[in-house]
């Protein structure tokens, strides 16, 4: 039997069904009291990805860029310290007390254990200081979520790629400019959700094609504009004519592309090669429902951002994959992970996980923070296997009967994320602000913090409406200026390895700053969200997450396969 249940954030009803009793029954966990969105959101609270800042080691005093704010009351090392074994976790630990909520213990552990600076294979990363949540990784600068590539810039979500700039989710992908969700592609611009292509601007579901511009829908086609068939000589020829180089002309471009985008017919989510799936962006997974951004996911739910092979049993899972199973409410886990269960930050072969905030090779923990290596710890204190599980089973009933209130009165027992209050991020330096984002009052009215936008030390000497329109009028000394932003009127610049990039591929320079960029992108992507829709064909009821106010043509698979396959 389904029950309906009522959201301790926001309210409103959701539904817990027979399968999900099952897997909270396996996992040994009562069921959740948050509904599915607000159970993301408040995992994105304990992830910030793309706010970083200037600051110095706790421990070897030398300068270092962090994910935390410099005022922050938490220790924080540099990645070689952190990674070094001059250190000691247990250092932070502490004995449980039973009589104080468990919750108020962790955070008293958190100002103890040092924090790394940045969540990041560090040992892996070669000339790429400026990148987050991201390893294995050459060349690279302001990359974030993101394994496995070499020269790429301004880039997030995604593995294998190299020479690619202002990209999101593309993966196995070569000579990239503007692109958002591309697949095995080579030399791409301004494009989206393409397949096995090459050669292409300003397309959009493509699927083994080349040398095409402004087409959508379209199976191994060659010479197409705007879905219309041209001799190799005609193409090359109208090339020119659309004054690629020019930034007044890409923006028209767009515009006109994006139209012509709205008059076809689009298929009612972004997938390929499942089995029983339901979401948005899934690909080669099975059995997995409300997903959203996921590769390679088998019997899993409400999980995000999974990017890398495979992930399974799980549910409310975010980000990586990687070899993880049997996750439940869990952001950033991956690389054969096992048994892991309300925590932020677990990887490199950690087994039964609770409450861990970056947990690395350790296994059987218990409200641990930045633990590497270790086993059978509560609280940072290392015990024998069986004073552990008795303190376990003790600390469960503790959180029963003495759970955490916030201030807003929301209630926190076994079974649930960390509360907010323990988020080591103001909401709008989180992932959830990208996501979910909210202005001050509501931040502030849900009991979440918010910080004032710091001043940067840059002050523009240039605007960037006084770019030149054209990548050809652009002189090398473009990189020592600092740009205002046309939409945040934030600093910003251009890098050489861009400047290079754009002149190769003969496009002109941006006007925003690489956040804005980012936002753009996030923009033209679906969100996270799912509504009831009737196909615009046969009137089948859908589920998409393509809001029923949107102006495209939505159509469901059999149609679409009908009409465009
Ligand atoms: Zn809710
Ligand atoms: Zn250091
Ligand atoms: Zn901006
Ligand atoms: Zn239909």
């Amino acid at each position: 039997m389904s029950e309906t249940r009522n959201c301790q954030n926001c309210h409103s009803e959701f539904q817990i069904e027979p399968e999900d009793f099952k897997f909270y029954e396996k996992m040994q966990v009562p069921p959740p009291t948050f509904c599915p969105e607000c159970r993301f959101q408040r995992r994105l609270m304990f992830r910030n990805e793309r706010a970083l800042y200037k600051d110095t080691c706790d421990l070897c005093k030398k300068d270092m860029i962090s994910v935390f704010s410099p005022d922050k009351p938490f220790k924080v090392y540099c990645s070689p310290c952190w990674w070094s074994d001059n250190w000691d976790p247990l250092e932070a630990g502490q004995n449980y007390d039973p009589c104080r909520n468990f919750f108020e213990q962790i955070k008293e552990v958190m100002l103890k254990a040092p924090f790394m600076n940045l969540i990041t294979g560090y040992s892996s990363l070669v000339n790429s200081d400026y990148v987050n949540h991201a390893g294995e990784l050459k060349n690279s600068y302001l990359v974030y979520n993101a394994d496995f590539c070499e020269n790429v810039y301004y880039f997030e979500m995604g593995t294998y790629n190299k020479d690619a700039l202002d990209s999101t989710m593309i993966t196995r992908v070569e000579l990239a400019y503007g692109n958002i969700n591309l697949f095995k592609c080579f030399k791409i611009f301004f494009s989206e959700d393409l397949i096995d292509s090459h050669d292409i601007y300003f397309s959009k579901n493509l699927s083994g094609c080349f040398d095409c511009f402004g087409c959508i829908n379209l199976r191994n086609k060659k010479y197409h504009i705007f879905n219309e068939p041209y001799s190799k000589e005609e193409y090359e020829s109208k090339l020119k004519e659309f004054r690629l180089g020019s930034y007044a002309s890409i923006q028209e471009l767009k515009k006109k592309v994006y139209k012509f985008w709205e008059s076809v017919p689009q298929k009612f989510m972004h997938e390929r090669h499942n089995v029983d799936v339901s979401g948005d962006y899934i690909y080669e997974s099975k059995n997995a429902q409300n997903m959203y951004q996921a590769r390679y996911v088998e019997n899993g739910k409400f999980c995000q951002l999974i990017t890398t092979s495979p992930a399974k049993d799980c549910y409310d899972y975010t980000e990586w994959g990687g070899g993880a199973q049997r996750v439940l409410d869990v952001i950033t886990t991956g690389l054969q992970t096992d048994n892991i269960k309300f925590s932020s930050g677990v990887w490199d072969s950690c087994m039964n996980v609770e409450y861990g905030i970056y947990n690395v090779s350790s296994s059987n923990t218990f409200g641990c923070i930045n633990l590497r290596k270790k086993q059978y710890c509560i609280l940072n204190k290392q015990y024998i296997e069986e004073e552990y599980s008795k303190l376990r089973e003790r600390i469960i009933e503790g959180m029963e009967k003495n759970p955490y209130t916030d201030s807003k009165g929301r209630v926190f027992k076994y079974g649930e994320f960390l509360p907010y209050d323990l988020s080591l991020y103001d909401y709008n330096e989180s992932t959830a602000s990208w996501y979910f984002p909210l202005p001050k009052e509501k931040v502030l009215e849900n009991g979440w913090r918010w910080r004032a936008p710091a001043h940067s030390e840059y002050k523009p000497t240039m605007k960037s409406e006084d770019m030149p329109d054209s990548i050809n009028d652009v002189k090398d000394d473009i990189v020592n200026e600092v740009f205002e932003c046309i939409d945040c009127k934030g600093p910003w610049r251009v890098i050489a390895p861009e400047l290079g990039y754009l002149r190769r591929f003969g496009f002109p320079l941006p006007r925003k700053c690489p956040n804005c960029r980012y936002k753009e992108r996030l923009f033209r992507m679906n969100p996270p969200k799912l509504w009831n829709r009737a196909c615009a064909k046969c009137g089948k009821a859908i589920k998409t997450s393509y809001a029923p106010e949107r102006p495209e043509i939505i159509y469901c698979a059999e149609c679409y396969q009908i009409e465009f396959i």
